[in-house]
């Protein structure tokens, strides 16, 4: 087990969904499209992205990859076990293109760019591979192999952010959306391909972060998480240009707020701005995020989260160790103390703040009393949800190249299995705290399991069941009083507003 407890950055079952959306009135050149994904939300951010340039030029998606002309799988690299989930999936695409030889497949995302051009030479299906930065280059990419080559662009960039493309929403229920702020990361953390996957971190415009949210919530949506790999380094400068207007922004305050970073004429937005901004668009929208870096999350951020109901008492703050050497060798850049430091924070700024993390059990040379520090930040912190993984060593790396992966599978499973257990305790212990309380839930739909149910989040993220009630529907806010629990969902019923 890799994985205890999802949430929808990182949705354990949404792994391999394929995407359909409405196709695009009178655009439509005969092919179908089907796109599946792998990994984190930015991933499947990507994917609405994609299937946005590719529905511009006609191409409608389908659910079945048996019917599809052209087959895309938007993968990822993070841990060995993910890019052997993508080669089974491939497998499982020849049988497809053996009845179909004209068939376009291709490879989207990082395990593209990690592998490049010798994944046409590994996987003989594979006729285009792409990386997260050539998007654009899609149609461009399928007509060369409509014309008998293989094709592939894997070239990173230093300035796209799609900023410009409103990505369709695929599979949305229409209530919660992802916004990616930013994209690439230079942080360089000795076990992450991050930085060699997806390139140098940059900002996006943020009045374009505004106009999408703004237009998200004059759809009906009523909660955007921003998407980062470290939303704190968020930074974008621009001279001001005229906000536009949209129901639900105000324009006026978001001049305001961004006057706060001027200078010399020009606007810097730092990422306690750009939520402030967003916060605006709408009281009645909800504003999270992920994910926050312990070297960069700023007093300013959270001052900025207690100042608006709308920002959401949740915090995703991973911290790798709990150990000092551990950290120093993963290249963190910050130490037990300094992650302690800026716990103590979040507890004295936003006292209901719920706060979850990952971890990585088993780094190269982790003693057991290292480990034990780790055992100990869980019973500091009490995290309300954690994701927790084995060390798994991937090419290219920084600790590839430094350190040997020596610590034995037995023992980072007994470790990892160690943290699984104390993690669903704390995640109890939060969970049983919430009995008695009343919670502001955003309505989402029915709970999986009954129609009698709705389900929906808590402002710190929990996900609460509560019957249906004629009085509300989903996309709405409702105060639930919260009367039992399980580890992972709080369980109550609707209490009437006061007028
Ligand atoms: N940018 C985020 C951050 O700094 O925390 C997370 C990015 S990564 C997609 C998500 C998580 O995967 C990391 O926080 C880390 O716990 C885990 N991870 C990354 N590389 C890993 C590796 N080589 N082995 C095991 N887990 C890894
Ligand atoms: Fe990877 Fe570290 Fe960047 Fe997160 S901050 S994406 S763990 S290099």
């Amino acid at each position: 087990m890799d994985l205890l407890i999802q949430d929808k950055v990182h949705d354990e079952s949404r792994q391999g969904e394929a995407l359909v959306l409405e196709p695009v009135i009178g655009k439509n050149n005969g092919r179908k499209l089907y796109i599946e994904s792998y990994g984190c939300a930015m991933n499947f951010s990507d994917s609405e992205i994609v299937a946005s340039i590719l529905s511009e030029q006609g191409f409608e998606t389908t659910s079945d990859f048996n019917n599809a002309d052209v087959v895309f799988i938007n993968t990822c690299s993070i841990r060995e076990n993910a890019e052997v989930r993508v080669r089974n999936r491939l497998k499982e695409f020849a049988g497809a293109k053996l009845k179909n030889p004209g068939m376009v497949v291709g490879v989207l995302g990082c395990m593209a760019e990690r592998l490049k051009a010798k994944f046409l030479e590994e996987e003989k299906l594979v006729d285009v591979v792409v990386g997260p930065d050539a998007y654009r280059d899609l149609p461009n990419l399928i007509e060369q192999v409509d014309g008998g080559q293989r094709a592939v662009n894997v070239l990173l960039s230093r300035e796209e952010t799609y900023a410009d493309i409103s990505p369709v929403r695929l599979n949305s229920n229409g209530i919660n959306a992802f916004v990616s702020i930013m994209r690439g990361c230079d942080n360089m953390c000795s076990f992450c391909v991050v930085p060699f996957t997806r390139g140098r971190e940059r900002s996006r415009d943020a009045y374009s972060v505004v106009v999408e949210c703004t237009d998200l919530f004059n759809r009906g949506y009523r909660e955007v998480t921003l998407l980062g790999q470290n939303v704190d380094s968020y930074k974008w400068t621009k001279p001001l240009p005229a906000l536009s207007k949209g129901e639900g922004s105000n324009e006026q305050d978001n001049l305001e707020v961004l006057s706060h970073g001027e200078d010399l004429g020009e606007a810097v937005v730092n990422f306690a701005s750009l939520l402030e901004m967003v916060a605006h668009v709408s009281p009645e929208l909800r504003v999270r995020f992920s994910t926050s870096h312990p070297k960069d999350i700023t007093d300013e951020v959270l001052y900025t989260i207690a100042k608006y109901d709308n920002i959401c008492n949740y915090i995703h703050l991973p911290v790798q160790s709990g150990n000092s050497r551990v950290l120093d060798i993963m290249n963190r850049t910050y130490d037990r103390e300094w992650y302690m430091n800026r716990i103590d924070a979040i507890r004295r700024i936003i006292p209901e703040c719920a706060i979850s993390t990952d971890v990585i059990t088993g780094f190269c040379t982790e003693t057991e009393e290292e480990h034990n520090d780790t055992v100990s930040m869980m019973d500091y912190v009490k995290y309300d949800f954690a994701y927790m993984f084995k060390y798994s060593e991937r090419p290219g790396t920084l600790a590839a190249k430094r350190y040997a992966d020596d610590i034995p599978e037995e023992i980072k499973q007994k470790r990892l299995a160690q943290i699984v257990a104390k993690q669903q305790e704390y995640s109890f212990y939060r969970m049983q705290a919430r009995i008695g309380k009343v919670e502001k839930v955003l309505i989402e739909g029915f709970s999986k399991k009954s129609n009698n149910d709705y389900c929906g989040r808590s402002d710190q993220n929990a996900m609460v069941i509560f019957p249906v009630s004629e009085h509300y529907k989903p996309g709405q806010y409702v105060n639930v009083l919260v009367e039992r629990t399980t580890s992972a969902t709080l369980i109550g019923g609707i209490i009437p507003q006061t007028p």
